[in-house]
């Protein structure tokens, strides 16, 4: 399978706001895979969870000051042009067609991989995408039996097989990351303290200026772990 191009990396999520915990996981990941690039992918209206602070323009403004002079790291706002809810199935099917020739590795953490199978049309994502899980800091994220026999069956541990085909591997990888969340950071500005650190400068001077998660901000608390299950299905 020479004919493929090199693999890249798919990291969707909220980013409400971005922090520096996406940003070394996006790193770290393209540097020890040799993934082409990764694409930060804002989902404009989550299905699984509390409806985010910031609006999609703002989220997607404040990746694109994060990852500023940094080739390697991308914006994809395809979610953001679509309408309806932001189904991960969709935005694969629509990457498949740009990139007919290239490797998609869909990046998760394991508080998220643990809830796979919640999502729409889950079972289908590795037809057009490899799953790479990496650990999630300050969760703890067992998988149902289900998810762990469904993992099983399409796990490899050489990355190497990532390049070999389009889609259809899920690989767990392990490597250190930063107990950074979005929840962390709002949490941080309603109750008046500073989140400097945890994410980039500028991204945190525009948050303060804009006053966005400020307390009184409806949203400001909102979270999605800790939501029923049956309200998280179908990301
Ligand atoms: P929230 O706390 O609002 O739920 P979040 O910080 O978990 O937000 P998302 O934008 O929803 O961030 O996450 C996007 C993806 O990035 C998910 O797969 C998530 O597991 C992963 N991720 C986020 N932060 C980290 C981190 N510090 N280390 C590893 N993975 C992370």
């Amino acid at each position: 399978m020479s004919e493929l191009k090199p693999p890249i990396g798919i990291l969707g999520g909220t980013f409400d706001p971005i922090h520096n915990g996406h940003l070394r996981l996006a790193l770290q990941l393209r540097d020890k895979l040799g993934l082409e690039s990764i694409r930060l992918i804002p989902s404009a209206r989550p299905p699984h969870r509390n409806q985010p602070g910031a609006s999609p323009g703002q989220r997607a403004k404040w990746i694109r000051v994060a990852i500023a002079g940094e080739p390697g790291l991308q914006l994809d706002d395809r979610e953001l042009i679509r309408p309806g809810k932001s189904y991960t199935v969709d935005t694969l099917k629509s990457l498949r067609e740009d990139l007919p020739d290239t490797p998609l590795c869909l990046i998760m953490g394991s508080d998220v991989l643990a809830e796979l199978s919640y999502w729409d049309r889950w079972e289908e994502l590795v037809e057009y995408a490899h799953i790479i899980g990496v650990p999630r800091p300050g969760f703890e994220s067992p998988m149902s039996r289900e998810m762990r026999e469904w993992v099983a069956k399409h796990e490899c541990t050489n990355p190497v097989d990532l390049r070999n085909s389009l889609g259809g591997k899920v690989y767990l990888f392990e490597l250190p990351l930063l107990d950074i969340s979005g929840t962390r950071i709002r949490e941080t500005i309603a109750t008046g303290n500073s989140p400097r650190y945890l994410l980039p400068e500028d991204v945190m001077r525009d948050i303060n200026e804009l006053g966005t998660y400020k307390a009184g901000s409806a949203r400001a608390h909102g979270r999605r772990r800790g939501a029923a299950r049956g309200a998280q299905r179908s990301r």
